[in-house]
């Protein structure tokens, strides 16, 4: 039953979004939304538990094709920040502020970022290319999210000035972004032989992932006594983390996306 009690604690926790949701504003959709992304985060964690090398992905394509699919191209929802900042500035509590609440700014206290890991539309796609061990150094390249997040906060800013920021025109940027997302991911990981390049430079998201997930209660642990050195959790992490050391100022810390390939890899369970 221990091995299973982050599937039971994910579960319970958006389980009790949903249910707190449902009360305060009445709405059914928010509690079937947050209930089936707490079901299908519950499952994952409780399949990976199991040992299952799939269960992530089975995830991944859950959440993110839900977000993708019916939240926003049958629901016409901007899923992105742009439709986060949309919502933020018609000062409406809609389905972009409380993703982005939930899943990227206060959520990461507690899951880091799960959300790059078991839910992004993005990554999801991504991370079937070949490019899963990063070749080569880490690029000095992450200014890039800050340029893209700023870009992101200036276009929504016009769009309101010049009276453009209709429901319909959010919903065809969010149609534009994610063609554009896609295309310079892609790009990215071919041209670095990286599959996870685009999350570790260009993504705008991980402006407010990466501060907030430094004090994630979930965390993949090192235990130093059991480590033989041999090096494999490093050569299988997507992200450049630096596994071996149990201190929340290591290097890259804020990248783990908690795929435990690490924890799979190592032979003597000194990652958990
Ligand atoms: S391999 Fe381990 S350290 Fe690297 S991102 Fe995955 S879980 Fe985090
Ligand atoms: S795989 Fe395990 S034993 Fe090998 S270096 Fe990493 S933590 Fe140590």
């Amino acid at each position: 039953m221990k091995k299973y009690r982050t599937a039971i604690l994910l579960f319970t926790i958006f389980v009790a979004i949903a249910v707190a949701l449902y009360l305060i504003t009445g709405k059914l959709f928010l509690l079937l939304n947050f209930g089936y992304i707490g079901l299908c985060l519950g499952i994952g964690a409780a399949l990976t538990a199991s040992g299952w090398r799939h269960a992530r992905l089975f995830v991944q394509f859950a959440v993110g094709l839900y977000i993708l699919v019916f939240l926003g191209l049958i629901c016409h929802e901007n899923m992105q920040i742009e439709g986060f900042w949309y919502y933020l500035f018609l000062g409406v509590v809609g389905a972009g502020t409380l993703h982005y609440a939930i899943a990227k700014i206060f959520g990461p206290l507690l899951f880091g970022r799960g959300w790059c890991g078991y839910a992004c539309w993005t990554a999801m796609v991504l991370d079937l290319l070949p490019y899963k061990q990063p070749k080569g150094p880490r690029k000095r390249i992450g200014y890039i999210r800050y340029i893209v997040f700023g870009l992101s906060l200036a276009l929504v800013v016009v769009l309101f000035l010049i009276g453009e920021a209709t429901p319909s025109v959010m919903f065809r940027l969010f149609i534009l972004g994610n063609i554009v997302y896609y295309i310079v991911g892609i790009a990215l990981a071919v041209a670095f032989c990286d599959n996870r390049a685009f999350c570790k430079y260009i993504c705008p998201v991980t402006v407010f992932l990466k501060p907030m997930s430094r004090y994630s209660l979930l965390r993949i642990r090192y235990d130093a006594d059991k480590c033989i050195h041999c090096g494999k959790c490093a050569e299988v992490c997507p992200m450049d983390v630096e596994v071996t050391n149990d201190s929340r100022k290591k290097k890259n810390a804020t990248e783990c996306i908690l795929c435990h390939n690490c924890t799979r890899a190592c032979p003597v369970k000194a990652l958990k």
